[in-house]
Parts: C-alpha cells; structure tokens; sequence
C-alpha cells in the first residue's frame, strides 16, 4: 500500500466529493458536459443557502472521519473530506459560494475549487485564496484563437488571458501560500496538436490533470486514442506533475453530485449519467447505495489511497 510519506510519517489523503453547484457558465465549450436533467423543475440547491448547509451537513455525517455508519469503511481509508465545487463556473454565483464555503469550512470540510477564473479577481481571491486546499483552473489552450474555436469565450467573446490568469495565481499563492495549484486541460479536437510547454511553465501547477474529452453527452470535439498519446508524450517533460485521465478512468472512479443534489455518475458506454434520488428527499446513505462507485477506480486517481486487503 502506497501512501504519501512526510518525514518518515505516512499521510492519507482526504476523500473527495465533488459538488456542481451550477450549470451556468459564462463560457460555451462546445464539450461541455456540465449539463444534467432535472426530474422536475427545481431551481439549483445553490440558491437556497440554508438547504444547501443541509445537503453538506448530511455528506459529512455520512463520510467524515467519525461517521459512525460509513458506506466506505472497510473498502477504503482516507484522511478527512475534501469538497470540491465545480460547476458550470461556480463564481458566477460568487456570494453565495463564497459564503458556502465558510460554511463546509464549519462543518469540517477541506475545500478546492474548480473555476475558470473569469470572475476571480482579487478582492475575491482575498476571501477565497485562505479558505483553500486546492485551487484548480482549466485551461484548455494558451491560444485566442483555439479558444475561440473550443467555445472557450464569454458572450462578448472575450477570455482570460494567460497573462491575467498568471496574476491572479499570483495573487492566490501570495495570500496563502500553501494553496495547491491545479491546471485542469481537456484534450480535445481543436487542442490535441498544441504545445503547452510554455503555458505550464508561466502557471507553475503543482499538478497538471490532463483529461481526454469525454462523450458524456455529446461527441463534440472528440479524438482518438493515438491523437491523445500524441498529446501526453508531447509533454511528457511534465510527467513529475502530470496525471492522465483517459475516458475509462473517468467512469465510476469520482464521487459527484449535481446541482440538484442527487449523486450522479458518468453512464458506461453511452453518453450520460446515471443519478440517485434526491439526497435531502431519501437521505445520503440510500442516495449513496444508488450510485455506483468504485474505490479502487478512486485509488487509481489518488494512489495515496489506502484499500484495505480483500480476503
Ligand atoms: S468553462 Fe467548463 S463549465 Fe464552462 S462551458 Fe467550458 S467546460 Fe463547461
């Protein structure tokens, strides 16, 4: 059993729970697959800050450390739960998820987020940057124009630019100077051919996930095998931070819940997701028994995670 080693001690990493809190986005990726069916017509729990406490509140008292009917104990082990907010682009709501994460702070999460960085300037970066394990950004290419192609623009077809973006990870590690940068890249038909060596060597990630685009629910943008090795080997002088996500390792292997609180996950071999019930409706045990998750397609992703040894 791997794990991660400071000073002799071993270190487990925290479980990781991934929340979209929105779908909205100020950018169109043509990939794009933030987008899940809602039963009825309920507005995102997001906008409703004492039931969206309520849905964290459950999560925490289901998988925190000393939750006492834990699905996960005996198939895997972790140190604390980290929440991730995801979207869409979740500081389109800025408020209200500044103020959520003060709250899972409370509650006893440890907390990253996944955001574009359009709308961090920095007196949000001021709030946020504190409260933050991780801060993972996506960046899918340093060129305007592939921007402009992959979708990646706001209604006035603007983008940050490397530059800016530069800044505002500046000003992030500044503040908190043990925040953990993330660059998230999505590896797609407009960008499998480009050279980021220069664009991760001004960002400086601790970590670069490079995912291949996943069908889920359209096959916008979508490459093959051999153009996705192509890409990874191109850049294979960043393998010390690099990690890899082909489509397979995406399925089953994240915990996610979608904006109307319901788990979801990735369907195998056709587009879409599969959902639970509401968890605020049927409660975060029978909601969890749902899903399918795979702790050791977790483990694969995070291989500091402890698996207990199956008779
Ligand atoms: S930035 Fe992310 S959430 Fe927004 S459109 Fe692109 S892929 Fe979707």
């Amino acid at each position: 059993m791997v794990n991660d080693q400071i000073g002799g001690i071993h270190v487990l990493p925290p479980l990781v729970i991934n929340w979209h809190i929105t779908e909205a986005c100020n950018y169109s990726c043509k990939f794009c697959y933030a987008k899940w069916q809602a039963e009825r017509e309920t507005r995102e729990l997001i906008h409703n800050p004492a039931r969206s406490r309520q849905l964290l509140e459950a999560l925490y008292a289901l998988f925190g450390p000393q939750a006492p009917d834990n699905p996960l104990s005996g198939r895997m082990a972790y140190r604390g739960v980290r929440l991730t907010l995801a979207g869409g682009e979740p500081f389109l709501y800025r408020r209200l998820c500044l103020d959520l994460i003060n709250v899972a702070r409370g509650i006893g999460f440890e907390i990253s987020v996944i955001t574009n960085a359009s709308r961090l300037g920095i007196a949000e970066m001021r709030e946020l940057a504190p409260n933050l394990s991780i801060l993972g950004i996506s960046v899918d290419s340093g060129n305007d124009h592939t921007n402009g192609a992959i979708g990646r623009k706001d209604g006035k077809g603007v983008a940050l630019s490397l530059g800016d973006l530069r800044e505002r990870i500046a000003a992030a590690r500044s503040i908190n100077p043990k925040i953990n940068l993330k660059i998230n890249t999505v590896v797609n038909a407009h960008n499998w051919q480009e050279d980021f060596s220069d664009a991760i060597g001004q960002l400086c990630p601790d970590r670069w996930k490079v995912l291949r685009v996943l069908p889920a629910r359209t096959d916008a943008l979508v490459i093959t095998q051999a153009e996705f090795d192509a890409f990874v080997a191109r850049h294979r002088a960043f393998r010390n931070i690099m990690s890899v996500e082909d489509n397979a390792d995406m399925t089953q292997s994240y915990l996610m819940i979608d904006p109307h609180g319901r788990f979801f996950q990735n369907r195998v071999g056709r587009p879409g997701y599969d959902y639970s019930a509401p968890i605020l409706e049927v409660g975060a045990a029978e909601a969890f028994k749902q899903i399918i998750f795979s702790p050791s397609g977790f483990v694969s992703r995070y291989p500091s995670v402890e698996l207990p040894e199956v008779a």
